[in-house]
């Protein structure tokens, strides 16, 4: 595997290549982002990788600076999945001046849920994936489920600026107990790690509830409030459990109810000082 650092390196690297599968990530690999690579080979080739923190998709409170960083155990486990060039620039080969042009997704898709509680979340997203599509122009990427909400404005920033790219979501892989795998997991105290597997298990008693008849909008409102109390009840401090229509990842109206909208539950909550998000398409 040929790790690369510099953009220009990069592009001479990848010449000629016009079936490449991308797959960005933050390091700390664990399954889930190996399934991802696992997946993009299925789509294209050769599979190329990135480890890049982004800096701008932390907020000032935020754990930037304490974010796990396992470079040399990472490039052990990619090389083991036939990655053919891992993409690593440092924060002075991405951003070499201060990055003044970002893109800004949409109120409606980009200042709910994760956008409300983390502003500037997904613009710092967008413009890290959007440049990092611009260094390697892939013919796909891949993407997680688990963060459900990026995958759709990822989608709709490739879509709607035509970038030549097929998304394709990866499912979520899971720990035996449940628990989302997330690089985030490896700050939980043991205790806090047993009690971690109460977010999906929430979302799994809130997926029983809607299944089993008819909901009405109202009736929507109340089981996340009670989802919400839940969790709170365990101590938990949660930012939101909120059932949105796939599409869109607004509400459901009761018509669209009755029409057999479908649905996925989304939830973010912090345990301690460790926040974790998770969701289950109904
Ligand atoms: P990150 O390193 O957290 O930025 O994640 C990189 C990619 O891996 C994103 O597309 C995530 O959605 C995806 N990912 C993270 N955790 C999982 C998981 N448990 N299962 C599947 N994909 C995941």
């Amino acid at each position: 595997m040929k790790i690369i650092s510099d953009i220009q390196d990069l592009r001479d690297q990848l010449r000629g290549q016009n079936r490449a599968a991308f797959v960005p990530t933050m390091g700390n690999l664990h399954e889930g982002h190996l399934s991802l690579m696992r997946l993009a080979k299925q789509h294209g080739d050769p599979v190329i990788a990135s480890i890049f923190v982004n800096r701008l998709q932390f907020g000032p409170n935020e754990d930037f600076d304490k974010y796990p960083r396992t470079f040399e155990a990472d490039v052990e486990k990619l090389e083991k999945e036939g990655v053919y060039v891992l993409f690593a620039p440092t924060e002075k080969d991405l951003y070499p001046e201060p990055q003044e042009y970002r893109v800004e997704p949409p109120q409606n898709l980009g200042k709910i849920l994760e956008g409300e509680f983390r502003p500037g979340f997904f613009q710092g997203v967008c413009t890290v994936v959007l440049k990092l599509l611009s260094c390697v122009q892939p013919k796909v990427a891949v993407f997680g489920k688990k963060d459900y909400q990026q995958l759709m404005v990822i989608r709709q920033m490739c879509h709607q600026l035509a970038i030549p790219v097929d998304i394709i979501p990866a499912e979520t892989i899971r720990a035996e107990d449940g628990l989302a795998l997330s690089s985030r997991n490896g700050y939980l105290s043991s205790e806090e790690r047993a009690e971690a597997v109460h977010l999906i298990q929430t979302l799994q008693q809130v997926q029983e509830k809607i299944l089993q008849g008819r909901v009405t909008a109202a009736e929507i409102l109340q089981i996340e409030r009670d989802a919400c109390a839940q969790l709170s009840s365990r101590g938990w401090q949660p930012d939101y459990i909120s059932i949105r229509k796939r599409k869109d990842l607004l509400s459901a109206s009761d018509s669209e109810l009755q029409s057999d909208e479908k649905l996925v539950v989304l939830a973010a909550a912090k345990l301690g000082k460790t926040r974790l998000i998770d969701n289950l398409e109904i």
